[in-house]
């Protein structure tokens, strides 16, 4: 979704400070751009008036590092970083970047992305609370793209609805599960999404309805919008038997994932073979493998964790290597899934 009208110079302004630490960002009010000042005359011009201030409910911050947005707690800082507090403040987000000429991107929990260590030099515009609404009419869940998944998938399952409970270990938003057709355990956001609402990069909000919309795996044909809410069609079942399920689901990623260690999900898409990318990439003798903080996960080979101190430098060269390896030993081309911004 990132556009391509890149500003080097905003890039550089944001990174790192000597010390290699990412600098706090900054809270700001966005103003807009002061008008260009006229030449000198023999009179001296009136002062130009104030820029005016562009008033944000929620938050803008400038130079914020996104390590602190991502589950890879990785990414230099982002020029602007937007947490609106409505679907008003996302369009104020989206003037101030158009008013700037600056590229903008959507961030949910940041949790299947690779932020660059020199960031993203425009407007990031995060969906999370304010946009987290959550309300079930009858078997039909209404929810915000702000909410986080996994609380998705335990609050339909307590009101006794199923469909989305098994998403309970899937760490990102529903925003980012629509957009993206987020999916396990045979189940995904495609099933289930009756209609999304979405706003466009001019600020227009359309309801779709789910014949528009076109999944495939991992991926939608919904393109450069702003998923704002989603209507979910759910079936009645036990809360009880739900929330075993989810119970079994929890213990099974514990044990067979790195859960608690920094990473962005699965690296490589499965590439539709017999295999798995992850069984490709254990065969190719690549567990464990580390370059500087990055390490292919001796749990599950199709995860790249940081082990406390890896930059997205680290981790690309990382993705490389297996990608070659793979290709060299295995004979097979893998493709990521994980999304690379900046
Ligand atoms: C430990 C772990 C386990 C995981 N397991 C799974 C799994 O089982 N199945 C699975 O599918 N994924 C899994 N993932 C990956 C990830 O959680 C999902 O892809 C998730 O849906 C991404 O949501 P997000 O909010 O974090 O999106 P982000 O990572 O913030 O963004 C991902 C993409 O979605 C776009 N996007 C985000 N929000 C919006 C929005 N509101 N409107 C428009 N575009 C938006 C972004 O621009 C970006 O292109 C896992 C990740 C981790 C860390």
């Amino acid at each position: 979704m990132a556009r391509k009208n890149q500003h080097p110079k905003a890039a550089a302004r944001g990174r790192k400070a000597a010390d290699g630490k990412p600098r706090a960002g900054r809270e700001v009010v966005a103003k807009a751009k002061p008008a260009a000042k006229a030449p000198p005359k023999r009179a001296p011009a009136p002062a130009p008036p104030p820029a005016p201030k562009v008033k944000f409910r929620g938050r803008v911050l400038e130079n914020e590092p996104l390590a602190r947005y991502t589950t890879y707690r990785i990414g230099g800082p982002a020029r602007y970083l937007v947490l609106p507090a409505d679907a008003d403040d996302v369009i104020k987000a989206l003037d101030l970047a158009q008013g700037r000429g600056l590229p903008w991107f959507v961030l949910g929990l940041g949790s299947n992305l690779l932020v660059k260590d020199t960031g993203f030099p425009g407007v990031v515009i995060r969906c999370g609370k304010g946009l987290d609404r959550f309300e079930m009419k009858g078997a039909t869940a209404i929810v915000g793209a702000g909410l986080p998944t996994p609380l998705l998938a335990r609050r339909t399952a307590e009101a006794g609805f199923a469909g989305v409970e098994r998403f309970i270990g899937v760490p990102g938003t529903v925003g980012g599960g629509v957009y993206m057709n987020a999916g396990c355990h045979g189940a995904e956001f495609a099933e289930v999404v009756t209609e999304v609402t979405v706003m466009d990069a001019k600020g227009k909000v359309k309801q779709l309805p789910r014949k528009q919309i076109s999944y495939k795996y991992r991926s939608s044909n919904l393109g450069t919008v702003i998923v704002l809410e989603a209507k979910l069609a759910l079936i009645e079942e036990p809360p009880a038997k739900l929330k075993e399920l989810q119970g079994k689901l929890l213990r099974w990623r514990k044990a067979g994932t790195p859960f608690d260690q920094p990473c962005c999900g699965s690296v490589f898409r499965n590439p539709g073979g017999p295999r798995t990318a992850g069984a490709l990439i254990d065969e190719a003798g690549l567990k464990g493998f580390t370059i500087g903080g990055a390490q292919v996960s001796s749990l599950h080979a199709n995860y790249i964790v940081n082990t406390g101190t890896a930059t997205a430098n680290d981790v690309l060269k990382l993705i490389e290597h297996v990608r070659k390896t793979v290709a060299k030993k295995m004979g097979v081309e893998l493709e990521l899934e994980v999304k690379v911004v900046g």
